[in-house]
């Protein structure tokens, strides 16, 4: 079996050996790739560090909708870009955690991505009206929205803006019945599945890139489909958001 970790922060390990020891998990799980997504300048040199020594991450660079802007970081985030086929994230809008400038800083990476051509990864809570409305007016060429936790409804409007949708293990809990509902919205062609990890001490899938082989299987309970034919659906789906992007060669 094939597998795709649509969204993690790996580069966020406590230690080296804890980074390699989730790369090791993701081997034996079968998870030939992974978005490694970056968040602030801070921690953006770790990512391109983490592709350049395996060639299953794929890097993002993007200032996270939580954190605030620093002098010069959009001219050093367009350096990070150029330097390696990467996509543009993480980035988006969190209504439950405003920081300053967060919308003027989405759409000026929004920006950015069409002007490098680049795939966007889009964090999203508490504000999914205002993030459709933005995505029209500034539309880049693809995008996912990462731990989608929209309504079932507006699954279609963004699809037809390119949108892949991604999941994580929050659909393992039977109570999330809304969030089933979106995962059941979603046109095959345009899921992902995702980690998310590390949480520090956890135990299950969002331990590390490993935890998608359990994403894939709740989604595949509760869509009815075999596990291996929706993990390798997903893996194709991955492929063809990140465009000739990767693999490289
Ligand atoms: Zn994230």
């Amino acid at each position: 079996m094939k597998l795709f970790d649509a969204h993690n922060h790996i580069q966020n390990c406590r230690s080296s050996a804890e980074g390699d020891a989730a790369l090791r998990g993701a081997s034996a799980a079968g998870v030939a790739g992974m978005l490694v997504c970056g968040t602030c300048p801070a921690d953006w040199g770790a990512v391109l560090e983490l592709a350049g020594r395996d060639k299953r991450v794929v890097p993002c660079f993007g200032l996270h909708p939580w954190f605030g802007p620093e002098d010069g970081w959009l001219d050093r985030l367009e350096e990070f870009l150029a330097r390696t086929p990467s996509c543009v994230g993480e980035i988006g809008l969190d209504g439950a955690r405003p920081a300053p400038d967060q919308e003027e800083n989405f759409l000026a990476q929004l920006e950015l991505a069409r002007k490098l051509d680049r795939p966007v990864v889009i964090h999203c809570v508490k504000n999914w009206g205002r993030m459709l409305e933005l995505l029209k007016e500034n539309r880049p060429a693809v995008f996912m929205l990462h731990a989608y936790g929209g309504p079932a409804e507006l699954v279609k409007d963004f699809a037809a803006l390119n949108g892949y949708f991604s999941f994580g293990g929050e659909i393992t809990d039977p109570a999330r019945e809304r969030l089933r509902a979106a995962l059941a919205a979603v046109p095959p062609e345009r899921l992902l599945f995702e980690t998310d990890s590390p949480e520090p001490d956890a135990t299950s899938w969002r331990s590390g890139p490993a935890g998608v082989v359990e994403v894939a299987e709740a989604a595949a309970s509760i869509l009815g489909r075999p596990t291996e034919e929706l993990a390798e659906a997903s893996y194709a789906n991955a492929l063809a958001f990140l465009d000739r992007l990767w693999p490289a060669g």
